[in-house]
């Protein structure tokens, strides 16, 4: 009888010297780090990671099609499997009970790498879960995940929001709607006193920046008296934090006329004087250049705007466009006034970001200086190993006078 031969596990041989980020625990690996695969792994399938050496590495998740290659699960040899799922997820859950996050309405539950689970994103929204499955990996989970969450997680439904486009690079198609139990169209959650309806069907990413709540709240502690513009501000998370501030009033600039009609509906819902608030549908570059030439003036600005640098690739123009905002902010803000600006931005990094701020400072010929430096809220933690979760950075700069 011929021996019975087990298939082996698909395996990926790095080039030399390349297992070094995954040696400082960094987990991805790029495409042009693979010397071999040896075997036919599919898409988001388990396989084990070696240096051309031979040395086992890690366990990752494989992706035939993205730069990113492959997606660290874990740097030893334990099975990969719904138990150990379930211990990410429940280590993810239990940092964020300890830190207070879980009484919050609205919260992260799994940000991605930084949890240890790439690729997936959880966000709760008071009784309902929203998911993004956004690598291969965690799409090649996903019945698993599913029914792990809607085990160990109490909640009424769960509706999936994979139609981020960092999809189609892993070669997914986009895909979004109700999964398991029930959700309504809208689901109302509170955060610091303000009640706000997240669209979970056509909101932004899953339907909330959740990343900006420390900020909002920060932004409402600076606001009494003052006159603010909130540019790039969707359905008005800063706008309403403003007002309760006691903003003497606010002008709120997006490209998109739902989110306008969903921040004064938010303005209403919260028994707040609409009639302090301009909204403005336009280009937001447009609109400050106008403010500009009518020589407007304010006492606070908000640039919070969209991703401009997705990737690396695309930092020069990104750095333009983050430059323009500023300059033309810094020129619209009045002496004593203040700019809390953001980029979220994984290609601009927070020194880079520093620089284009001070740039911006000197050619509108402003005396600023930063008093606060802001990041991402603590349900967005930043794994040490893994800079690139750390995407939020923002600048509270206040302006003196002119240079
Ligand atoms: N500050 C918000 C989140 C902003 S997200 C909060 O805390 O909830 C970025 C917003 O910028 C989106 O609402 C999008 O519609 C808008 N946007 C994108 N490009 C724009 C442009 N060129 N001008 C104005 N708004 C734009």
């Amino acid at each position: 009888m011929p021996p019975i031969t087990l298939p082996e596990k698909p395996r990926l041989i790095l080039k030399e010297g390349r297992e070094q980020s995954l040696l400082r625990r960094h987990p991805w690996i790029f495409s042009g780090a693979v010397q071999r695969v040896i075997g036919a792994p599919g898409m988001g399938e388990t396989v084990d990671v070696y240096s051309a050496n031979g040395k086992f590495l890690a366990q990752v998740a494989y992706s035939p099609v993205s730069q990113i290659r492959a997606r660290v699960w874990t740097f030893d040899a334990q099975a990969v499997d719904a138990r150990f799922l379930l211990q990410r997820l429940e280590r993810a859950l239990e940092q964020r009970a300890a830190l207070g996050l879980l009484e919050q309405a609205a919260v992260r539950l799994v940000y991605a790498e930084s949890d240890g689970l790439p690729g997936l994103i959880v966000d709760r929204y008071g009784e309902v879960l929203v998911v993004q499955f956004l690598s291969a990996g965690a799409e090649f989970w996903r019945e698993t995940l599913l029914e792990l969450l809607s085990a160990h997680i109490p909640c009424r439904g769960i509706y999936e929001r994979s139609d981020a486009e960092v999809r189609t690079l892993e070669g997914l198609p986009l895909r979004s709607g109700l999964v398991w139990g029930e959700a309504p169209p809208f689901v109302e959650i509170e955060e610091h006193g303000l009640r706000f309806r997240v669209d979970l069907a056509h909101g932004h990413k899953t339907g909330f920046y959740l990343d900006q709540r420390a900020n909002r709240a920060l932004l409402r502690s600076l606001s009494a008296g003052r006159e603010v513009l909130d540019c790039f501000s969707y359905s008005g998370g800063f706008t309403l934090n403003a007002l309760a501030g006691g903003a003497r009033s606010v002008v709120a600039v997006d490209a998109s006329a739902e989110a306008l009609a969903q921040l004064r509906a938010h303005v209403n819902l919260n028994g707040l004087p609409l009639e302090r608030v301009e909204t403005i549908e336009g280009d937001a570059f447009q609109v400050l250049r106008r403010f500009r030439d009518q020589n407007r003036r304010f006492d606070l600005i908000l640039l919070d705007p969209p991703k401009f640098a997705p990737t690396a690739a695309q930092v020069e123009k990104a750095a333009r466009g983050y430059k323009d905002i500023n300059l033309l902010a810094f020129k619209l803000l009045r002496p004593g006034g203040l700019l809390l600006t953001f980029s979220c931005s994984g290609g601009v990094d927070a020194a880079l970001f520093q620089k284009i701020v001070a740039a911006a400072a000197l050619d509108a010929g402003v005396d600023a200086r930063i008093v606060r430096f802001l990041s991402q809220d603590a349900d967005h933690p930043i794994a040490l190993h893994f800079p690139e979760s750390a995407y939020l950075k923002g600048l509270v700069c206040r302006v003196s006078g002119p240079l």
